[in-house]
């Protein structure tokens, strides 16, 4: 292990519970920030951990901000936040990454009674199906699931029925034995671990809709942290 890696470990061993959010990230706006934060506190977690993706196994590389400086802008967009850490794991590993392995090293850097969280936007989850190795990942990890405005389908039955979306994808595509708890607003399951539902604040913000309007020459202002959006200018990322 190297040092880097080692001082993460001593980090991350003091938790008991951590949200582990991943994402391209490309740029990191306040749709992600105001629902981690809401995550946090709504489970009553030590820490939300924001791990970039280097290279998202899902997405067009084209318009992606190289991998460092997605990484520097979380670092500012979380610098004066002590409920958010910042993962660079999946930067030191090469080829696609995956979450199942980012998962796997959580779970072996943090103490045994520890209970790591997977964080997740409500279209990201309903797409998991392509994911590497997913199946095993519904048996590694809860899930919380974040409800997410936008997208296909924005029309107020949608947003009334969309945590039926969940249900029907457990139960089509990891199995039927997925059983809904009103008590813990979370789909129960005797051999795999909890999926969580959960109302953050909607916020119709999204990395495409900023990367937009920096193309547009408009203001990204009240988007995304100022910190990030001086460093989108300095740098001249998405024009
Ligand atoms: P893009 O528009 O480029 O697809 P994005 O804004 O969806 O990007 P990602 O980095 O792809 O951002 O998302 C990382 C995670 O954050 C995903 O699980 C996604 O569902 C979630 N997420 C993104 N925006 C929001 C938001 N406004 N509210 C809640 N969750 C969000």
């Amino acid at each position: 292990m190297t040092n880097q890696a080692s001082s993460f470990k001593f980090q991350v061993s003091s938790f008991k519970s951590l949200g582990l959010f991943g994402g391209t990230f490309n740029p990191i706006h306040l749709g992600h920030l105001r629902a981690a934060q809401e995550v946090k506190d709504g489970f009553g977690l030590d820490k939300i951990c924001l791990i970039p993706s280097a290279i998202p196994p899902h997405k067009s590389p084209e318009g992606i901000v190289d991998a460092e400086n997605r990484l520097e802008m979380i670092r500012l967009a979380v610098s004066d936040c002590p409920d958010f850490m910042v993962s660079d794991v999946e930067l030191k590993r090469s080829g696609p990454s995956y979450t199942i392995d980012t998962v796997r090293y959580f779970k072996s850097v943090l103490p045994e009674d520890a209970r790591p969280f997977f964080i997740i936007g409500l279209d990201a989850f309903l797409e998991m199906d392509i994911w590497k190795s997913y199946k095993e990942l519904f048996l590694r990890i809860p899930f919380i699931v974040m409800a997410r405005p936008g997208g296909a389908d924005a029309s107020p039955t949608y947003l009334r029925k969309r945590w039926k979306l969940v249900e029907t994808f457990l139960k089509s595509r990891i199995s039927d034995g997925y059983q809904f708890s009103d008590s813990r607003r979370c789909y129960v399951h005797a051999e795999k671990q909890p999926v969580y539902i959960f109302d953050a604040t909607l916020l119709d913000i999204s990395a495409t809709k900023i990367r937009k309007l920096v193309k547009q020459r408009k203001s990204i202002r009240f988007l995304t942290p100022e910190k990030v959006e001086k460093f989108i200018q300095t740098k001249g990322f998405f024009l």
